[in-house]
């Protein structure tokens, strides 16, 4: 099974703007997967309609086999998503936040506490674990973003321009997350408008321009044909 399949996905906005004009798509388990476009493409629509934040107009999604048309709930739970805006709660602690975003999915405080420890470390925010979020600099809220995404435990982490905005060695050290996380398993899929990120982590990419995708190959075969 793959960890995302899309068929001719087509979304269609209020006031007729065609932004997805029929994506398909396969991502295998295990994977380190780049959507690779300019800006206004398409990566956050195909991101928002895969997690269902955003209504497809037609066209099939299938996450880990389970289609989002009859087992959303199943879907869902396979997916870490880390959005580009900052939408967590900024005067709430980062413990807090990651515990409770534990908790939504069930997992039990205890764990979810350790797990959010883990984290904190891995992420260099383990001292601001009792800040309000609204103290941290715009890449420790990147990073702890992805933090909340991991909480419960996904199978695929799908990020949306996970680094823009951030500087250079914070995103090398962040690429370095992303890559151990990818090779203890997690299937790892980003959009991106730098082909730099892509070709530093993924091994498979698709190009998007005005919603087609108009190359899907593995990294090595772009980069030979460039
Ligand atoms: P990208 O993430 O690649 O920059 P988006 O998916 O955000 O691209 O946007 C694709 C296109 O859809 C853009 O032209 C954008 O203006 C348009 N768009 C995005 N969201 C909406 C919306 N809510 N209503 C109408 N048009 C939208
Ligand atoms: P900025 O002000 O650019 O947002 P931060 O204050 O958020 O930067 O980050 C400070 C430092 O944390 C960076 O220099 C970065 O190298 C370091 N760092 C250490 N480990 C990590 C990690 N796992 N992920 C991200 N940054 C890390």
């Amino acid at each position: 099974t793959p960890a995302l399949e899309i068929k001719d996905l087509q979304k269609i906005y209020k006031g007729d703007f065609h932004a997805l004009k029929g994506i398909s798509l396969s991502v295998e388990q295990g994977d380190f997967f780049a959507l690779l476009g300019p800006n206004g493409a398409g990566k956050s629509t195909s991101i928002g309609v895969i997690t269902s934040l955003v209504n497809k107009t037609s066209g099939t999604v299938k996450v880990f086999g389970h289609d989002i048309d009859k087992e959303l709930e199943k879907a869902k739970s396979f997916i870490g998503l880390v959005p580009q805006e900052f939408n967590f709660n900024q005067f709430e602690s980062l413990m807090r936040i990651l515990v409770n975003q534990a908790g939504y999915y069930g997992v039990e405080r205890s764990v979810a506490v350790e797990r959010a420890e883990k984290y904190l470390k891995q992420l260099d925010l383990w001292e601001k674990r009792d800040n309000a979020a609204r103290m941290l600099s715009g890449g420790m809220k990147r990073r702890l973003m992805i933090a909340r995404a991991l909480m419960h435990e996904p199978k695929v982490l799908i990020l949306d321009e996970p680094t823009a905005g951030v500087d250079i060695e914070l995103r090398r050290s962040m690429w370095e997350f992303l890559r151990e996380l990818n090779a203890q398993g997690i299937t790892i899929i980003l959009t991106t408008h730098y082909l730099e990120e892509a070709e530093m982590l993924c091994r498979n990419i698709a190009i998007i321009d005005s919603g087609q995708i108009v190359e899907n190959t593995s990294m090595k075969q772009l980069l030979a044909t460039l």
